[in-house]
């Protein structure tokens, strides 16, 4: 029996999400290809006993425990914050709720996160993609053009990945109040961006929907949480469609005691951020790089000589990057998450030799 005929027909033609460890599967010693916190995860030693609990129970389906928690730090309500299954369940969220499959319409701004288009496919949803000027910065005049009364969603990443500068923040306030449908402001890398979240424009905007995420500075990746900030309306309308139970409680439990460290998470950011000012300056110093891009994330954007032949020599030496060289206006470039000290250290001693 042929199973793939009975896939949905936008399923059949799906290009899937790569993520980078489906990219290189291997033995390496240095990962600097996901924008994870290379240090660690901010977990102290009261975790084993904050575990040791029965899980035969359900875990709260709204996690107001850990949404207190979040809200003292944020201080954004309970009632104006959804947790998600990392912020990709708040993405597809976004379309099952919102989008009407085959009629409604998203705009994405590439080059950018490539999971706004991949749940757009899921969901049978048309992207209209308006690419972001040379400077990475916003086509404003393209957006207008773009939307149309079907338009739902515009993603807006900032800091962008994987470019890693923040997006003006004027132009941003030019679309809030005049675009009918949800702008959605993903700040994946705001721990680490000098320009401010959008959160506090919440109660301004009730179309103003804002993703964090706990994979990046809380360094928590492989828990999957992900947190979206809206007004109520928006918040409801998640609360109505998610999973019943989406957080399981050991996530729950351990994000929760992460939350008490934040010192810790802190002090991480402000060594990788001037790690990052470092790392600039010495790749500019060398032959094979062209241009570094200046960067608000945890991460930079290179532009080098021979971006593929780069990639290949550093797997060679055990340290994992991203290609981004096949991405529109990211032609030739490497894209590098900021490591350890030592592993920055490693990162171009390889480059040097290159
Ligand atoms: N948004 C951006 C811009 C990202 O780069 C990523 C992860 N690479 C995500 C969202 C997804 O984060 P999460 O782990 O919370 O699903």
């Amino acid at each position: 029996m042929d199973i793939t005929s009975l896939q949905r027909e936008n399923i059949k033609n799906l290009k899937p999400y790569s993520t980078a460890r489906d990219e290189y599967k291997g033995q390496a010693s240095v990962f600097l290809d996901a924008n994870e916190n290379s240090f660690g995860s901010p977990l102290n030693g009261e975790l084993s006993s904050a575990l040791q609990k029965d899980y035969n129970r359900y875990p709260d389906p709204l996690q107001l425990d850990l949404k207190d928690a979040i809200s003292k730090i944020k201080g954004v309500p309970i009632e104006n914050t959804f947790l998600g299954n990392g912020s990709d369940e708040a993405i597809d969220l976004l379309y099952r709720a919102f989008c009407e499959p085959g009629v409604d319409n998203v705009i994405i701004l590439p080059p950018t996160y490539g999971m706004y288009e991949v749940s757009a496919g899921i969901n049978n949803v048309e992207v209209r993609r308006v690419n972001l000027t040379p400077q990475f910065q916003l086509d404003l005049d393209g957006i207008a053009e773009a939307i149309d009364e079907h338009t739902k969603v515009i993603f807006i990443c900032s800091p962008n990945n994987p470019t890693g500068n923040s997006i003006i923040r004027t132009d941003i306030e030019t679309i809030l109040p005049n675009f009918k449908g949800l702008v959605v402001i993903d700040e994946a890398y705001i721990n680490y961006a000098k320009q401010r979240s959008f959160i506090q424009e919440l109660t301004e905007y009730s179309n103003l929907v804002v993703l964090q995420t706990f994979s990046k500075a809380w360094g928590l990746a492989a828990l999957r949480l992900g947190m979206a900030f809206a007004s109520r309306q928006v918040i409801d309308i998640f609360n109505k469609v998610k999973p019943p139970y989406n957080i399981n409680q050991a996530t729950q439990d351990i994000a929760l005691n992460a939350l008490k460290n934040i010192e810790q998470v802190n002090e991480w950011i402000r060594v990788t951020v001037a790690d990052r000012e470092q790392l600039i300056a010495d790749l500019q110093e060398l032959d094979s790089v062209l241009n570094v891009y200046p960067s608000d994330a945890n991460f930079i954007l290179a532009k080098v000589k021979d971006a593929t032949g780069t990639y290949n020599a550093l797997v060679d030496q055990g340290i994992i990057i991203r290609d981004r060289s096949k991405v529109i206006l990211c032609e030739g470039c490497l894209r590098i998450t900021i490591g350890t000290p030592e592993e920055n250290k490693t990162l171009l001693a390889a480059l040097k030799d290159i």
